[in-house]
């Protein structure tokens, strides 16, 4: 009897490690097809200076519109291209579009503001990661090349082999920015080595920050902190105009979110560069 069980429990268990690895290989297959027929784009959301409104820069943000399934949202794909690896192709997709929406603005006559780029726990650890963003980035002109922003999430940079190619990235003058800020589990000493430009709250932190007084006195602790490493913060999530007047009142420089403007198709956004 234990043996049919267990003959019966392979039998129900393999079929349904062969779909998923079929669904895998489906999925990945598409996501490779997806970037060879060019249905990936970037959307640009305003980051913007609170006390003044002003624009300070844009975050792109990566969409995928498959005809059969329609727009596909990228925390549906991200992980997925993370789990194969094929995230890294996406991400230095990513990256040259970035690029070169930044070099057509230039070229428009435009004042580019910088676009900050998400990048990937996998693709930060790939050795050759660092050096090929800063060789690709210097191939804009000169007046161009501090208008590409990285964006690490704080659980991709503190695991351990980050350090090294945050350093290599932060001392050729790239700006990184801690995304996520608030939901992974700093390591304070850690934080204080690492040249980052600016800390990105957490939109969990955010919502509902005026009723919240927990949440105002974590975002209050967070505040010190960012001030006694000199790093700016950007309050993400914004939704409402009581949390953008709080934290703008708490002495937070920037914001994004619904409040202020959804992510943009590129011809929106350039309309906001005048
Ligand atoms: P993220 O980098 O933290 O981006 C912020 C997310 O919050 C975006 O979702 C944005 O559309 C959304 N958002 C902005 N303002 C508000 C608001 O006021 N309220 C609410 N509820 N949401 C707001 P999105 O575009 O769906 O992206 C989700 C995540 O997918 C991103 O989180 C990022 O982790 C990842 N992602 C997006 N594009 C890329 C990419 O090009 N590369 C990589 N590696 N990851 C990406
Ligand atoms: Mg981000
Ligand atoms: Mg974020
Ligand atoms: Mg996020």
């Amino acid at each position: 009897r234990g043996k049919a069980e267990g003959r019966g429990q392979i039998s129900v268990f393999q079929p349904a490690m062969a779909k998923y690895a079929v669904l895998q290989l489906a999925l990945e297959r598409e996501l490779r097809q997806a970037l060879a027929l060019q249905e990936f784009r970037l959307v640009y959301q305003p980051q913007i200076r609170l006390h003044d409104t002003q624009l300070i820069g844009f975050e792109a943000l990566i969409r995928w519109y498959q005809p059969q399934r329609g727009e596909v949202s990228p925390i549906d794909f991200i992980p997925f291209a993370e789990q194969t690896g094929i995230i890294a192709a996406i991400g230095d997709w990513a990256l040259d579009e970035a690029m070169a929406q930044v070099q057509a603005w230039a070229s428009a006559g435009l004042p580019v503001v910088p676009i900050a780029v998400n990048v990937s726990a996998l693709q930060l650890s790939q050795l050759d990661f660092a050096d090929s963003v800063i060789r690709r980035i210097r191939r804009l002109p000169i007046f161009l090349q501090d208008k590409i922003v990285l964006e690490l999430t704080e659980s991709t940079l503190m695991q351990a082999q980050s350090l090294q190619s945050l350093q290599v990235l932060t001392q050729a003058g790239i700006a990184v920015h801690m995304d996520d800020f608030g939901t992974g589990y700093s390591n304070l000493a850690l934080l204080s080595r690492m040249s980052l430009s600016k800390l990105k709250f957490d939109r969990s932190l955010i919502q509902n920050i005026p009723d919240n007084h927990a949440h105002q006195q974590v975002c209050r602790a967070l505040l010190d902190l960012a001030r006694a490493l000199h790093l700016e913060v950007v309050a993400e999530g914004v939704e409402t105009m009581a949390e953008a007047q709080w934290l703008n009142a708490q002495g937070v420089q920037y914001a994004q979110g619904y409040w202020f403007s959804h992510p943009l198709e590129k011809e929106q956004a350039q309309r906001l560069l005048v």
